[in-house]
């Protein structure tokens, strides 16, 4: 989820790559999940995430609307979160003891976490966040390694085209005022990333594909 924050308020002044060294490795966080609660809607979800959570628990995005996923509307743009459960405000994959049940598809958002990625320009660096995370003895973990995700260049580079997509669609949506069209747009984004499956081994092949189909139908 975007959000306006002043870094130096927020953060350690320092903005880190992948190969930078970062005081972010909270040691298997031992007994602490502050961070799976009360997150509200702000885990969002990009189509890798959708397609990871698909893959590793075996269901379809109908299954998880109904168990894992709500839908918010973000600048007119309707984008998936993880569901907080609501008598807990907890999130629905943190277990009776604490711990994330879904560890290997979880989310970019969580493996970043107490990381918030900082765009500029067409592209992303990484910030910490030093009031987010209750381990104040963390230790310092290189960036790229504390993400915990594969083929790590060519992701950063999905970050980065699905980030500024979002941006020109919800710029596009609000220019538009048309409230069918914006619903037209809305169904087709989430068919077209969220609900139509993605193989495995070809993820960003296809994702690639749709994406520049839609920005021809999207016009952005
Ligand atoms: S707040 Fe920090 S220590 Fe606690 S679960 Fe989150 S990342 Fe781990
Ligand atoms: S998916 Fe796992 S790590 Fe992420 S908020 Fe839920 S329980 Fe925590």
């Amino acid at each position: 989820m975007k959000r306006e924050a002043n870094l130096s308020e927020i953060s350690d002044g320092r903005l880190y790559g992948i190969n930078d060294m970062v005081k972010a490795d909270c040691l298997d966080c031992k007994g602490c999940s502050d961070c799976c609660s009360g997150m509200g809607n702000t885990i969002t979800l990009d189509p890798l995430d959708v397609h990871r959570i698909k893959n590793g628990l075996d269901i379809d995005f109908a299954e998880m609307l109904s168990e894992c996923v709500s839908l918010n509307v973000h600048e007119g743009l309707i984008i998936p979160s993880l569901k907080m459960e609501n008598d807990k405000n907890k999130c629905v994959f943190l277990n009776d003891s604490e711990r994330c049940d879904i560890h290997a598809h979880r989310p970019g958002i969580c493996r970043l976490f107490p990381l918030g990625r900082y765009y500029e320009k067409g592209t992303h660096s990484y910030f910490l966040q030093i009031y987010e995370c209750s381990n104040k003895n963390r230790t310092k973990i290189k960036v790229g390694k504390w993400m915990d995700t594969p083929d790590l260049k060519q992701y950063e580079k999905y970050v980065d085209e699905w980030h500024y997509f979002i941006l020109d669609i919800q710029k596009k949506i609000f220019e538009i005022k048309d409230t069918l069209k914006i619903k037209d747009i809305n169904m087709y984004i989430l068919n077209t990333f969220y609900v139509m499956p993605f193989s495995d081994d070809r993820f960003y092949e296809q994702f690639y594909n749709r994406l520049n189909n839609a920005k021809l139908k999207c016009e952005c």
